[in-house]
């Protein structure tokens, strides 16, 4: 393919840019197969075609992936809000755009920029930290807390292992991404402030699209939304007196109008097919038998389309 072939792509196929390989990959690969975008070309290819639909998928380093989009380079982009964050600020001292709209959020990759210190360290709150290294990956999302709370800092810039710089004698607290804290522990380090919170966002490019391109983002939205949507919701049949349906339909979480069904050669009771669009816990089945409710059986939606 010559230049002005790949630059002529460029403008019908919809691109992509997601994390190549790290804790957002196995998600945002399920999220795309799941609006029925099929890539097949390895994980080490940079750039993948989907088979079936005018995408391309540009495999980056999550670090990259705001730069991208705010640069014009790929259409739409999946990264956490921390990168993206901590990318506007670092951008806006360098003099770059930092133009881009957040499509939604996507449910996954939740995690906390917090602080930490040694275990055996007293904790008053974060004015402790005056004057004192702290060791991140984040500089600029911490810098911003600290300042609005007057607390000066010595940032120390470490891209990886954060856990280990007090240990070390680099540091004398963090500010690491967690999730559950368990890293934290093993490294002697206790969790005693949440700076920010965040899980991974679908972004697009501040600027029209090219109609053709426009038109693969209108249909993978609401196929997006339904993927998103499908994940709490669950299909609920069960045969079930007919004068309980009042108190049913009180407690299925979300339940919108259910389908009820004659059984044949039983005319007090009925099956009721519903879809509720909540968690569902285990109380609710247990009150569901209590109101004479048989054969409960909860399905999971792979899809849903509005
Ligand atoms: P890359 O090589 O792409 O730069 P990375 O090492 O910077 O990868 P990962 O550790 O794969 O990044 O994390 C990517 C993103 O996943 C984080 O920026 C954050 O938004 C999210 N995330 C979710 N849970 C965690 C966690 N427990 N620890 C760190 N990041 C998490
Ligand atoms: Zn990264």
């Amino acid at each position: 393919m010559s230049a002005s072939d790949n630059q002529r792509d460029g403008a019908r196929r919809l691109r992509i840019a997601i994390q190549k390989s790290g804790r957002l990959t196995d998600d945002t690969e399920r999220l795309l197969s799941g609006c029925g975008i099929r890539i097949t070309e390895r994980r080490d290819h940079l750039l993948a075609h989907a088979e079936n639909m005018p995408i391309d998928i540009l495999r980056v380093r999550d670090d990259d992936i705001p730069g991208l989009v705010m640069d014009h380079v790929v259409d739409l982009g999946i990264v956490g809000q921390n990168v993206l964050e901590e990318t506007i600020m670092e951008r806006e001292v360098d003099g770059l755009p930092t133009a881009y709209r957040e499509i939604m959020p996507l449910g996954f990759g939740e995690c906390r920029l917090a602080v930490a210190i040694p275990t055996e360290r007293a904790w008053g709150g974060l004015p402790d930290l005056d004057g004192q290294k702290i060791a991140t990956t984040y500089p600029y999302l911490l810098r911003r807390v600290m300042r609005e709370q007057g607390i000066k800092f010595k940032p120390v810039l470490l891209t990886g292992s954060v856990e280990v710089a007090p240990r070390a004698g680099l540091a004398d607290a963090i500010c690491d991404l967690v999730c559950t804290g368990a890293t934290l522990q093993s490294n002697g380090l206790r969790e005693v402030e949440t700076i920010y919170r965040s899980e991974a966002v679908l972004i697009a490019r501040d600027q029209e699209l090219y109609p053709e391109k426009q038109e693969v983002l209108d249909l993978i939205l609401p196929r997006l939304r339904g993927v998103l949507a499908a994940r709490e919701s669950k299909y609920i049949m069960m045969n079930a007196p007919r004068e309980a349906l009042p108190q049913i339909k009180r407690i299925i979480p979300g339940a919108e109008n259910p389908s009820i069904i004659e059984l044949e050669g039983d005319p007090g009771r009925v099956a009721v097919h519903v879809v509720s669009r909540e968690k569902l816990f285990w109380e609710t089945l247990e009150s569901l038998k209590e109101l004479g409710a048989t054969s409960i059986l909860v399905v999971p939606i792979e899809k849903m389309l509005d």
